[in-house]
């Protein structure tokens, strides 16, 4: 496909690599990046990236940039254009609007400390308090009233089948108090928009998959098929992360990167060049994939 027309929805796999810009390319996001690549490919499906830049405050300047190019040299290329999260305000407002309109939503001003002092799980406090501003909710009690299932419960590509009540999770925000749009209702929109199929990502956002297959059901759409990848971790325990000052992928030596990632993959690498590297690997990936499987479950 030619690099200027976007997927369309024929059934067919369109996956996606959906970074944040808040800092250089890390392991583990290389990790993520040639997983769902060989995903779509070992399935002859459309890989897409997408920039998830809708949080200003956590983001570096020309991080966009410096990613995608140095997915290139590893020899990852969007099959269509790359989608910004910052120029998507349109059809969030819609979004907000479609859920505000069939009673879904509702304004919480909630202090950080009274967030605080009531624990993890939001009850309601504001729901029937008709603010005018303030961090903008989702109103699980509604859903339930319009006998939308809360049950929420999915078969993953790596991880055991999970369930989660999303009452048992609360009231989450969908814009928030800032202006800026949440990650939740962002990341759905986009999906939706981009026909996606397939979401393979990190086993860090493996709880957030309940809320947004609620949104998918609110909006009337068909979740993807999600699939969650063991976190590459810190010689210190912790998930690499841009936010731990994980070090920055050296793009002066891709090959090499390559083959570090497809081992944490548990893809034997093949190759010498980045294109041999991934072709063999995407015939390697189904295999590799039922033994990442098998040691989660
Ligand atoms: N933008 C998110 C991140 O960089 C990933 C979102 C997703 O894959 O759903 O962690």
């Amino acid at each position: 496909m030619s690099p200027s027309a976007a997927p369309t929805a024929q059934g067919g796999y369109i996956g996606r690599f959906a970074p944040s810009p808040s800092g250089p390319l890390h392991m583990g996001s290389l990790v993520c990046a040639i997983a769902s690549y060989l995903d779509a490919k070992s399935q002859s499906g459309q890989w897409l990236i997408r920039i998830e830049d809708i949080d200003p405050p956590r983001e570096m300047p020309g991080a966009d940039a410096d990613i995608i190019h140095c997915l290139e040299s590893h020899g990852l290329i969007s099959d269509g254009p790359i989608m910004y999260q910052s120029a998507r305000s349109k059809a969030y407002d819609q979004a907000l609007n479609t859920l505000h309109d069939q009673g879904l939503t509702y304004y919480c001003q909630c202090t950080r400390k009274r967030l605080k002092s009531i624990g993890g799980i939001y009850d309601g406090y504001c729901r029937d308090k008709h603010h005018q501003s303030g961090a903008l909710k989702l109103n699980i009690e509604a859903a339930k009233a319009k006998g939308t299932n809360l049950e929420q419960a999915f078969e993953d590509g790596i991880c055991k089948a999970l369930a989660q009540s999303v009452a048992e999770l609360g009231d989450f925000v969908i814009h928030r108090k800032d202006g800026f749009y949440a990650y939740q209702l962002a990341v759905v929109i986009d999906d939706i928009a981009q026909n996606i199929s397939h979401v393979v990502r990190g086993q860090d956002l493996l709880e957030t998959t309940f809320q947004q297959q609620l949104l998918f059901e609110l909006l009337g759409k068909r979740p993807p098929e999600y699939c969650h990848i063991p976190l590459v971790m810190a010689d210190d325990g912790r998930k690499l992360s841009k936010q731990n000052g994980a070090p920055a992928i050296d793009s002066g030596k891709p090959e090499q990167n390559i083959k570090d990632a497809l081992q944490m993959l548990k893809v034997r690498p093949e190759g010498n060049t980045c294109e041999s590297l991934l072709a063999n690997a995407i015939n390697a990936w189904p295999a590799a994939k039922a033994a990442l499987r098998a040691q989660a479950r």
